[in-house]
């Protein structure tokens, strides 16, 4: 029987998770699922490492009791009945959003760390407590299980301090209102692909496009994060699916004088703005890109406006580009945005021959072309159940060499 990692991604109504067999120094994949519907009516779906159906399955009606704990409870026994002559599970990696100053790389989740991680709650009230129960869950269900979390702001902490400041009085600097930045498990991943793949690259100026339902930008010198576009919350930089992007302070004053309470205005900043609030139709950059409404058009334009301007901004954060990566959901599968996007940075010198980026090649600019330009798929999952696992064989004395990472197909 082989050891196993599962690593686990718990939202707001969704709990995702991935499962790893650990043989002899790797990693392999062997399911990727959710649940969904927490809190109202469960639904299980698990694929195989090929993306072949494995479960697909309501889990009752109306269930309001059914948490984060209920979830992993079901994926366990799910998991068991699955595979359980194969694999037994050694620990739990987690994706988890917020770290501040003190977590700068992946940590063995005690109380001690578990108290610690809540008192950053009201950085992040919407996201960390739904990490959290899932923590809390898996104590309750296997508190044998090693539990490490992973944070997404640990990345950006090599950011110097005069990119994670607001213009605002110091001492709020010191209350941890600053530029953050997130995404930073997928722009590690990315920086680790790239290191393999362009060694000589990834050492100089990269800056990264994660533009998925979320997105951001990075910009990376040597690997290592010097700038981002997301900042205190995940609602900064560029505008999103459903959330604004960059917005002056003065409209959410305006919107207070209005009578707006908080409530509205979080609703309207992370569920009504972006493309969705443009478009007045979508969140989704393929229903858009398919439409023939002026709204929809005007939403894409604006979203490659955004990118175009930013990575400008970061360009001069960076004195020059050499590189530039386009990964998640749009960046990885849209080339018309792709395409859109470095017509915009043409100034730059940034040139894409049209055939690799239809077909979405590793590399789409014409060899020899600086900046290149590149699209890499991104894969938090394989980060956080790598460094899991690097903590299991810490604590297990065993050797330290690197994990390799196969490949993952959706
Ligand atoms: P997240 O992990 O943040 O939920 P993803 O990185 O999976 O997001 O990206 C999801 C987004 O990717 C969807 O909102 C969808 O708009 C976009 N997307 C997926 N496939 C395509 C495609 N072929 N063309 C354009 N956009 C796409």
């Amino acid at each position: 029987m082989s050891d196993a990692i599962i690593v686990l991604n718990a939202g707001s109504f969704s709990l995702k998770f991935s499962i790893y067999g650990v043989a002899n120094r790797e990693l392999n994949l062997v399911a990727r699922g959710q649940i969904e519907g927490l809190g109202t009516s469960p639904h299980f779906k698990a694929k195989d490492q090929q993306g072949r159906s494995l479960a697909h399955a309501s889990l009752g009606g109306s269930m309001p009791g059914f948490g984060h704990p209920e979830a992993f409870a079901h994926l366990s026994v799910w998991a068991r009945q699955q595979f359980g002559g194969k694999f037994s599970p050694v620990a739990v990696g987690h994706r988890m959003v917020h770290g501040g100053t003190e977590f700068t790389s992946p940590t063995l989740i005690d109380a001690e760390v578990l108290s610690r991680l809540e008192r950053l709650i009201p950085l992040v009230p919407l996201h960390q407590p739904h990490n959290l129960a899932a923590v809390k869950g898996v104590i309750q269900l296997r508190p044998d299980l090693i539990q490490v979390a992973c944070f997404d702001t640990a990345f950006h902490r090599t950011k110097p301090k005069v990119a994670d400041r607001f213009g605002l009085p110091d001492e709020m600097f010191g209350q941890g209102v600053r530029r953050w930045g997130f995404h930073g498990l997928s722009y590690e991943f990315i920086a680790g692909q790239l290191r393999r793949i362009a060694p000589d690259i990834s050492a100089g100026r990269v800056i990264v496009a994660h533009l998925g339902s979320g997105a951001s930008l990075c910009a990376m010198k040597d690997g290592q994060s010097v700038d981002t576009t997301m900042g205190f919350s995940a609602l900064d930089g560029l505008p999103m699916g459903t959330r604004c992007g960059n917005l002056d302070p003065g409209v959410i004053l305006f919107l207070l004088r209005q009578g707006w309470n908080v409530d509205r205005i979080e609703d309207l900043l992370y569920k009504k703005s972006g493309l969705l609030g443009i478009s007045g139709m979508s969140n989704d950059v393929r229903v858009l890109l398919a439409s023939d409404r002026p709204a929809a058009a005007e939403a894409i334009e604006f979203f490659v406006h955004r990118i175009v301007r930013e990575i400008g901004s970061l360009t001069a954060a960076l004195g020059g580009l050499d590189a530039l990566v386009f990964t998640a959901g749009i960046g990885e599968n849209s080339p018309v945005i792709r395409q859109r996007v470095c017509k915009g940075l043409a100034w730059l010198g940034v040139h894409i021959d049209p055939d690799a980026n239809g077909h979405g090649s590793t590399r789409i600019s014409p060899a020899g072309q600086s900046p290149s330009v590149w699209v890499i798929p991104t894969d938090e999952e394989a980060v956080i159940a790598s460094h899991t696992l690097a903590v299991v064989r810490a604590l297990k004395g065993g050797p330290q060499e690197e994990t390799r990472l196969c490949r993952l197909t959706d």
